[in-house]
């Protein structure tokens, strides 16, 4: 049995003094424990006011994005060891958003994510294709590509510690989610894939999370799909209210 993973990505949002309000609030409606992992993912300048608040809570840090190399000339980035050293639990890589606007490939989420591993990170893997790509009956094809490449070389023994999420680019930010079915045969496939690269028990114990516009109202739904073991939640992370019950709805 997986266990369910919440994880809130918080994109260029919250100075400190707002992430350290966030959380707060986050931690007081959780008022416990809860029977999913839960992370949240600050911007970079946030993490280290944000973990010590979260020691000793069911709450984890992730960080947006980690650099390959641990260190050196690179100019704006962040090694995995500086993550780690910070508090970090998870690394989100390879989110369409960096794709899109920051030249972010599948070489170079592949080589992020083997960085991540090695310094002893979860990273989060994002796939998910764009509308045209969806409209063109491409889905299943750009998905398979990204999971091979972006997954290539993942030593056997790192495996465990994958998780990828599934991110319609078409759903993110803009309201409308796809359907469970949707989300579920896309889900159904990366396994699938997953179990051809890796073999079937890593891919039966690998968490795919669901992202794109989940919110509240739809979350449920979603994540009462087999092979849909959580989210990765942009703007309703932003919300303790909304997140909260997101990781409620996981339960
Ligand atoms: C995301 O950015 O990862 C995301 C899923 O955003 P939203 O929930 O706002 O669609």
């Amino acid at each position: 049995m997986r266990k369910k993973l919440v994880a809130g990505n918080w994109k260029m949002h919250k100075t400190r003094k707002e992430a350290a309000d966030l959380v707060c609030a986050i931690l007081a409606e959780l008022g416990g424990g809860s029977s999913c992992d839960i992370a949240v993912c600050p911007p970079f300048t946030a993490l280290d006011t944000v973990a010590p608040l979260l020691k000793g809570t069911p709450v984890a840090l992730g960080a947006q994005n980690v650099h390959w190399e641990v260190h050196g000339a690179f100019t704006g980035e962040i090694s995995a060891v500086m993550l780690k050293e910070i508090g970090c639990v998870y690394a989100i890589i390879g989110h369409s958003e960096r794709r899109q606007y920051f030249g972010e490939t599948d070489q170079t989420v592949n080589a992020r994510a083997r960085a991540a591993l090695t310094a002893g990170l979860l990273p989060i893997v994002c796939v998910g294709e764009t509308l045209a790509q969806r409209d063109g009956g491409e889905t299943e094809k750009v998905v398979e590509a990204q999971v091979r490449r972006g997954l290539a070389d993942i030593p056997a023994d790192q495996w465990s510690r994958v998780v990828i999420a599934y991110e319609p680019v078409w759903a993110i930010g803009t309201g409308r989610t796809a359907t469970p079915q949707q989300a579920q045969e896309v889900h159904a496939l990366i396994r699938r894939i997953i179990a051809e690269m890796a073999g079937a028990t890593v891919a039966q114990g690998l968490r795919i999370l669901y992202g794109g516009s989940m919110k509240p109202a739809n979350a449920r739904e979603l994540m009462s799909r087999p092979d849909i073991d959580g989210g990765l939640i942009g703007g309703a992370a932003l919300e303790a209210k909304s997140f909260v019950d997101i990781v409620r709805a996981s339960a």
